[in-house]
């Protein structure tokens, strides 16, 4: 199978994702064999690339994965062949430790990452444990569901953490594939949302969806916010958030690491009044349960562009220059059989 690998950190310039020929991985028990019809772009990718997170290398990146079900491993009964399943950033945790009990799995000290401890969706086939799998509605295409299983179901549960009231007003730092999927469940949910962003482009595509306010994370909103999600991967947006927050708000920043640090703050001028801040990691298998039919109910609308899996340093370059529309995502064309 058409494969690529990371095997060895440095900057995403340097197209280090090398395609190659690997043989078909085989399912062991309870796992399933998929075949990848298509694979978001994630910008924690780009962390793995560049060395802010440690992936176990050699890897194959990918953690939105749509596919089908080709072969089923001893005692996996779950689907049947041909089946349509998605697979997301969680690959597995323990089910035994306080934080799996509590329904925290997401915090599990044992957590495995798709595409970072186990290989994902960068390839035209992949296996996972079946229970770490989930259906896919079918009113979305392949490639339009990617997006859904990481920029959707974090999103989701950057929502949750948020905890807002309808007719609160959001604000919303960076607009990529995870900011624009949240805009239009929180509009669902009765929000009303600010966008601060600087591309005109993602400012364009957020008025188009319906934010109220489009701006630069310098400028002065219409009013302050009831709460902010962060989405950038720079630290200066932190305290920039926290600025237009209200008293008593709360800063959620939805992102694995930041490639700047965070300025040094002042308590007064930034985080007293009972702000909160809190950042969010990885998703439990229920955000993706819970979010997955909610999508198809509002129904969110993912914008997407699509590469060739041959293309994948470049979409990786171009989200890093902040130059995609919505969601990058691999279309996986087995020699044109498609
Ligand atoms: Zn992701
Ligand atoms: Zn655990």
């Amino acid at each position: 199978m058409k494969a690529l690998v990371l095997s060895q950190t440095g900057p995403v310039e340097n197209q280090p994702l090398r395609l190659v020929d690997l043989p078909v991985p085989e399912p062991k028990a309870g796992e399933i064999l998929v075949e990848v019809a298509a694979c978001g772009v994630c910008h924690t990718e780009l962390d793995e690339i560049e060395g802010r997170l440690t992936p176990q290398l050699p890897i194959i990146l990918g953690h939105e994965i749509i596919g089908r079900v080709v072969k089923t491993g001893k005692g996996a009964g779950r689907y049947k062949t041909g089946d349509r399943i998605g697979i997301a950033w969680i690959n597995s945790a323990c089910g035994k430790c306080e934080f799996c009990n509590s329904g925290r799995e997401n915090l599990c000290p044992e957590f495995r990452g798709t595409g970072c401890e186990a290989n994902g969706g960068y390839a035209e086939y992949t296996t996972v444990d079946e229970r770490f799998t989930f259906p896919i509605p079918e009113r979305f295409t392949d490639t339009q569901a990617a997006p859904l299983l990481c920029a959707g179901a974090i999103g989701y549960r950057d929502l949750q953490l948020a905890g807002m009231n309808p007719g609160q007003t959001l604000g919303l730092f960076g607009f990529g594939a995870s900011a624009h999927i949240v805009l239009q469940m929180a509009k669902y949910f009765g929000h009303e949302i600010y966008v601060f962003t600087r591309g005109e482009e993602h400012q364009n595509l957020a008025n188009d969806l319906g934010a109220s306010w489009t701006g630069t994370s310098q400028e002065k909103p219409p009013h302050p916010v009831d709460c902010a999600i962060d989405f950038t991967p720079v630290g200066e947006t932190i305290p920039d958030a926290l600025r237009v927050l209200k008293k008593g708000g709360r800063l959620v920043v939805a992102v694995i690491r930041k490639r700047t640090p965070v300025p040094a703050m002042d308590y007064a001028g930034l985080l007293w009044d009972e702000k909160e801040v809190k950042s969010v990691a990885n998703i439990t298998r229920r955000d993706a349960e819970e979010f997955l039919p909610l999508a198809a109910k509002i129904p969110i609308v993912p914008e997407v562009q699509e590469f060739p899996l041959e293309n994948a340093n470049e979409a990786l370059i171009l989200l890093k220059q902040g130059k995609i529309r919505g969601a990058a995502v691999l279309k996986i064309n087995r020699g044109g059989r498609q």
